[in-house]
């Protein structure tokens, strides 16, 4: 179980997360949603505990606060983080990276976890050096498996691939997801949702959780896009309002400095 609680995040004077809720229980997998720039990867990062960001707010994985310990000992304590941009590490085969991920494993077992992700011909290369975009991902995914974290943070694990690598990657994101495991999914395309079970939908405008769901939130994300929220999250945030419900005879606007007036 994750559980994240008024999570903030900046970098010098610039704040990119600004009070992030969520709460993800044992298998559930939660999408978040959001135009470029809002803050997912942020979110990733600062769960994960990347030192570029001072951080606020709390964050515990099952009864443990992780908020305060740095990034390997959140490791430790079972967080696990796909890079949008996986980094290609010289000198260094999956088969010995996958060795240290999760020491328990033998190298029988490690081959045979391989053959699920049909990794098993890349264990002698080095790590996402020379890889295509979708041999990345599966890798990304092996080494989720290779761990089985309490914790799977999924950045974009759909970014960058054609239709048929995103299926592929759904498939194996179903096939092997774990009971034990909360995934935090991002993407700003719904197109990965489609083939997932996805339990619940976070849109994130602003470094703000502006709305949560269920599945019908991708709906209105791909007929709406990001704008609808935008709005509403700059009227929540500017003037402390709750949102103003929109009537279709009325714009948005014309509602707005009426509600203005109101309050005035
Ligand atoms: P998303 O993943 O939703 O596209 P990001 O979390 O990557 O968005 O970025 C959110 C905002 O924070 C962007 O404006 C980005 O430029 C800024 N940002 C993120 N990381 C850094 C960083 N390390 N240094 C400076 N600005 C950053
Ligand atoms: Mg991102």
């Amino acid at each position: 179980m994750l559980k994240v609680e008024n999570l903030t995040a900046s970098i010098g004077d610039v704040s990119i997360l600004n009070g992030i809720d969520l709460e993800v229980g044992p298998g559930e997998l939660h999408a978040i949603m959001g135009p470029n720039g809002s803050g997912k990867s942020t979110l990733c990062h600062a769960v994960m505990g990347n030192k570029d960001y001072t951080q606020g707010g709390t964050i515990s994985v099952g009864d443990k606060d992780i908020s305060s310990l740095p990034q390997n000992e959140r490791s430790d304590s079972g967080v696990f983080q796909s890079f949008q941009y996986p980094v290609g590490l010289n000198g260094v085969t999956l088969m010995e990276f996958s060795r240290n991920i999760n020491n328990e494993l033998s190298d029988e077992e490690i081959i045979e976890l391989a053959k699920k992700f049909n990794m098993e011909e890349f264990l002698d290369r080095e790590v996402n050096v020379d890889l295509s975009g979708g041999e990345k991902k599966r890798s990304e995914l092996f080494q989720l498996s290779l761990k089985n974290p309490k914790v799977a943070l999924l950045d974009e694990i759909d970014s960058g691939l054609d239709i048929d690598a995103i299926k592929s990657v759904a498939n194996l994101i179903n096939e092997t997801r774990e009971s034990s495991t909360s995934y935090i999914l991002v993407t700003h395309y719904s197109r990965i949702l489609k083939y997932l079970d996805v339990d619940k939908v976070h849109v994130v405008v602003g470094g703000k959780v502006v709305k949560s769901g269920g599945n019908e939130l991708i709906e209105e994300v791909d007929s709406g896009g990001y704008t609808q929220y935008r709005e509403e999250n700059w009227i929540k945030r500017t003037h402390g309002l709750k949102r103003i419900p929109w009537e279709n005879s009325k714009s948005q606007n014309q509602h707005y400095m009426e509600h203005l007036q109101l309050e005035q």
